[in-house]
């Protein structure tokens, strides 16, 4: 280790200053060597101030002198201690006190970058103490390189040589490889399926193998050995079997030797008719030719046919409106076939190095099947079908439909597509024709469908009143009194109500709806509803089911039960049924009855003791008795029902049997049959046979005519002999009546000399007070009254009975009447203590048509016989009331006695006095038989009403003044 001596060494100033050898040396100048050599120098003290660094020190660090002086000489130079956590080797050094050579290590420069270095370090000394370290970096950065660069090449070196020498070994090994390559060669020249054929670099025949003196079997000669191949070539030409040779020899033979350097692409060769040949050459390395031949007749014909077929395609294709195309990778099309449409082909060949996207219309591409197709290709998808248009030249949309599959090599690089395409404009614009059609045609649906709908509608309105009118009609048909049922045109049930269920009496399933109309006639047979006779039961339904389906007239079934059911059945307009049962066993017993009534009168009629007839409104005959025979023998053969009751009548009297019309027949007929029949009518007439009969003719009120003759000649003879005796008996009864009154009169005229002379005497002995002759005088006078009484009404009598009693009638006022009969009776009632009312009103009192004194003398006698016949303090009441139509009835109504029942009908009997003869009551007996006479004579009537120890009450009906 050296050390640097002089602490003037420490720093170059000081060097300077403390070496008067080095002195004549400016500073400046160690400043300048130091600053020119290339290793970094730098100077430092104790404490790593960095005193001092040359120009290479700042390219070495980076720093620049100025910034690094004033740093410690760590932070320029870094510390390689610091770096690798050992000591500083200047401050090593310095510890040590010993100079370093050649130390390598690194610095830090100020870039961060380490660079190599291989640092000198010497101490310098300060008053024999080392105060510093002069450092000398030199940079090895280089050196350490070219030492790398160098081991490398080295190692390269040696592996070349040991590569060459692997090398010398392959050659060797490879050339026996080889000559055992070439055997195998020749060997498997021989085993391949081509023929092979090598000429050396002077193209001479070389080598040929089996397989091609096959081939060229008929021209093998020519490949000898050593041939040269320009005698080869003409000796093929010249044996006329090379087909492309044929017609052009030289040009052939030039053609193939010019092609001799350069052989270009494979050639195909025919030899002979029908052998194809494909001959690959090659040029060798070596300056030689090689040329493979491969049989491809089979590919040849197999093209050909191909080609052929592709021909036929093409014009296939060419002749209809297809075409196909091709695309390659970038979908531009390369090729489209021709077709026969100038527009359509012009089209094509313009798209030819388009794709089919540049070729459609801009607005299209959005659509989604441009999408979709877009999609396909681009994920080289096969597609059938695509559709899109395309402007033509002339203007014209042409629509095309595609169809393509993708192309792919063999190692499966995509290469285009190939497809085929056809030209749609026409049924595209069919398809819009039928679109616009279908269009109209929805349209013309829909309209159709909104009017059946509507229709739909209307008809379940229809079908809703229809439900609800048949709701009504069935509730109708329910409350309707007869049985109805509904069939429809098959006879099932429709409907029925309650009624017809009712009178059906079926199982209730033969009510449903649908029911055959035959089932329920069945099932009535079956279950006996109705009598039909002994018959067959088929037979009977048979019958029943024939009337039904043909209705005709009324049907009148009996029950088994005795009821009556009237069916009437009609056809209704849609063909169905429609049935009616009614019970009519009320009018069946009805019409039973009338026909027992009418038999029953028939028989009464047969039985009359007369003859009868009834003529109907047209005055036919409608009926005659046995007793017409027997009366009118000249009609017997003419009682049939509808003659005319004129031919009988004319028959009757033109056979002479009326004896009246003998004679003048015209005539009695014509007054006969013209004359007015509206009231009855009634006659005699004599027949022929002597008897004589009472003609008796009504007519009816349905303006026809009964007639009846009652033979009359009995009682016609007993009439006579009856006339006969009352005239003699009114012979007997006005002689009578003469000598009644005569008799009356001569009686009257001594018994009022009687009366007169009584009285007188009376008065006499009342004025001598000879009481007793005064009383029995009385007695005589009472009995010459009652005498002169009896005598008064028995004239009455007669002359009522010979009817010779004038009845002077006239208009009275009753009430005045009445009121003075009951002043005449008054005394007599004040005897009795009976009291009188009148009753009658006084004003508006009725007015009679009446003889005034017979019908006082009518009152008073019932008024009197009211008082007499009355009991003591008895009540008489009379009461005068207007009656209808035209009387005015008079009642006396008393509370006396009575009458006994069993004397009633005496009661208007002459003399009759019903017991009272025996009472002191005086009477006659005939006062009532003459009142009730001069009644009747005045167009009046008089009765009475009694009960026994009650009373009685006398009524006198009088005609009415109007
Ligand atoms: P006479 O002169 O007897 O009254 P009439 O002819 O007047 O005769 O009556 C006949 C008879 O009828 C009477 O004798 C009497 O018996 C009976 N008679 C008449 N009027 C009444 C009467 N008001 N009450 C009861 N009996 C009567």
């Amino acid at each position: 280790m050296k050390r640097a001596t002089s602490p003037a060494s420490a720093s170059p100033s000081r060097a300077r200053a403390g070496d008067d050898s080095r002195a004549s040396h400016d500073p400046s100048f160690y400043e300048a060597v130091l600053g020119s050599i290339g290793e970094a120098v730098y100077v430092r003290d104790l404490g790593r101030k960095l005193i001092y660094m040359n120009r290479a020190a700042e390219r070495m660090t980076g720093w620049s002198i100025g910034d690094a002086l004033a740093r410690p000489c760590h932070a320029v130079f870094g510390d390689e201690g610091a770096q690798c956590n050992k000591a500083c080797p200047v401050d090593r050094a310095i510890g040590l006190g010993e100079s370093i050579e050649h130390r390598e290590g690194s610095i830090i420069r100020i870039d961060g970058k380490s660079v190599v270095v291989r640092a000198s370090i010497s101490l310098f000394e300060e008053g024999g103490a080392v105060a510093g370290a002069v450092v000398v970096l030199k940079d090895m950065s280089e050196l350490r390189e070219q030492e790398k660069t160098n081991v490398k090449n080295l190692l390269v070196l040696e592996r070349t040589q040991r590569e060459l020498s692997e090398q010398v070994e392959e050659i060797k090994a490879a050339r026996l490889e080889i000559a055992r390559e070439r055997t195998r060669l020749v060997d498997a020249i021989e085993s391949i399926s081509e023929g092979f054929v090598l000429f050396d670099a002077d193209d001479r025949l070389a080598l040929t193998n089996q397989r091609f003196l096959e081939l060229y079997a008929p021209l093998a000669h020519l490949y000898a050995p050593g041939t040269p191949y320009k005698d080869i070539i003409r000796g093929l030409a010249e044996s006329g079997l090379i087909g492309e040779a044929r017609g052009r020899r030289e040009e052939w033979i030039a053609e193939r030797i010019a092609r001799r350097k350069n052989p270009g692409a494979p050639i195909q060769r025919q030899i002979g008719a029908d052998r194809w040949l494909l001959i690959n050459e090659r040029l060798t390395s070596d300056g030689g030719v090689v040329a493979t031949y491969t049989d491809v007749t089979q590919t040849k014909r197999a093209e050909q046919a191909l080609r052929k077929s592709e021909q036929r395609f093409r014009d296939f294709a060419e002749v209809g409106s297809d075409w196909f195309w091709e695309t390659d990778a970038e979908h531009r099309f390369t090729y489209l076939s021709r077709h026969d449409d100038p527009v359509i082909d012009a089209l094509n060949r313009s798209s030819i190095g388009n794709t089919r996207v540049d070729l459609c219309p801009p607005r299209d591409r959005d659509q989604e099947t441009w999408r979709a197709h877009i999609a396909d290709i681009e994920a080289r998808r096969p597609f059938r079908n695509f559709e899109y248009s395309r402007e033509a030249s002339d203007g014209t949309t042409r629509f095309v439909r595609v169809s393509g599959k993708p192309l792919f090599t063999d190692d499966g690089s995509f290469v285009g597509y190939r497809g085929t395409a056809t030209d749609i404009t026409e049924q595209v614009a069919a398809d819009q024709a039928l679109n616009r059609l279908n269009e109209e045609l929805e349209q013309r649906v829909e309209e159709r469908t909104r009017a059946l709908a509507q229709e739909l509608d209307q008809r379940k309105r229809t079908e809703r009143e229809l439900s609800q009118k048949s709701a009504l009609l069935e509730a109708t048909f329910e409350s309707i009194s007869e049985g109805f049922a509904l069939f429809d045109k098959d006879d099932r049930l429709v409907f029925c109500n309650a009624i017809y269920r009712r009178l059906a009496a079926q199982p209730a399933r033969n009510f449903e709806p649908g029911v055959p109309f035959e089932d329920m006639v069945r099932a009535a047979f079956e279950n006996g509803r109705f009598d039909y006779g002994e018959g067959d039961m088929e037979a009977c339904v048979r019958a029943r089911m024939a009337h039904h389906r043909d209705p005709h007239g009324n049907l009148e079934l009996r029950t088994s039960t005795g009821e009556w059911i009237l069916i009437v059945e009609r056809k209704t307009a849609d063909g169905g049924i429609a049935l009616v049962q009614t019970d009519i066993t009320d009018i069946k017993q009805a019409e039973e009855e009338r026909r027992l009534a009418q038999a029953r009168l028939i028989d009464a009629i047969e039985c009359l003791p007369a003859s009868f007839v009834l003529f109907d409104k047209d005055q036919r005959l409608v009926l005659a008795n046995r007793l017409v025979k027997d009366f009118f023998p000249p009609v017997t053969d003419m009682l049939t029902p509808g003659v005319s009751f004129a031919a009988l009548s004319r028959r009757i009297v033109e056979s002479g049997w009326i004896v009246d019309a003998e004679g003048r027949e015209e005539e009695y007929l014509r007054q006969y049959l013209e004359r007015d029949r509206r009231a009855p009518v009634q006659f005699e007439a004599r027949l022929a046979d002597g008897r004589t009969l009472q003609f008796i003719e009504q007519n009816t009120s349905d303006g026809g005519m009964v007639g009846m003759r009652i033979d009359i000649t009995e009682r016609k003879s007993t009439e006579n002999a009856l006339v006969a005796a009352k005239e003699s008996a009114d012979v007997a009864s006005r002689a009578k009546s003469d000598f009644l009154s005569r008799m009356s009169h001569e009686l009257r005229t001594p018994l009022n000399a009687i009366t007169l002379y009584t009285q007188m005497l009376i008065e006499d002995a009342e004025a001598i007070g000879a009481e007793q002759s005064a009383s029995d005088l009385r007695k005589v006078d009472s009995s010459a009254h009652h005498l002169l009484k009896l005598i008064d009404e028995v004239l009455d009598i007669s002359k009522i009975e010979a009817g010779t009693l004038g009845i002077d009638a006239r208009e009275l006022d009753l009430g005045e009447l009445l009121a003075g009969c009951i002043d005449l009776v008054r005394p007599l009632a004040k005897n009795r203590g009976v009291t009188i009312e009148n009753r009658t009103p006084e004003s508006g009192e009725p007015r009679v048509w009446a003889d005034e004194t017979r019908l006082r003398q009518v009152i008073l006698n019932v008024l009197s016989n009211a008082v007499k016949y009355n009991r003591d303090n008895g009540v008489v009441s009379l009461e005068a009331i207007a009656q209808m139509p035209d009387t005015v009835r008079v009642t006396v109504s008393d509370t006396g006695i009575g009458i006994p029942a069993e004397k009633r009908h005496e009661v208007f009997e002459p003399f009759a006095r019903l017991g009272a003869e025996c009472s002191r009551i005086e009477g006659t007996g005939v006062g009532l038989t003459i009142s009730r006479d001069l009644i009747r004579l005045m167009g009046g009537e008089m009765g009475f009403e009694s009960t026994l120890g009650e009373g009685s009450a006398f009524w006198i009906d009088i005609p009415r003044a109007t």
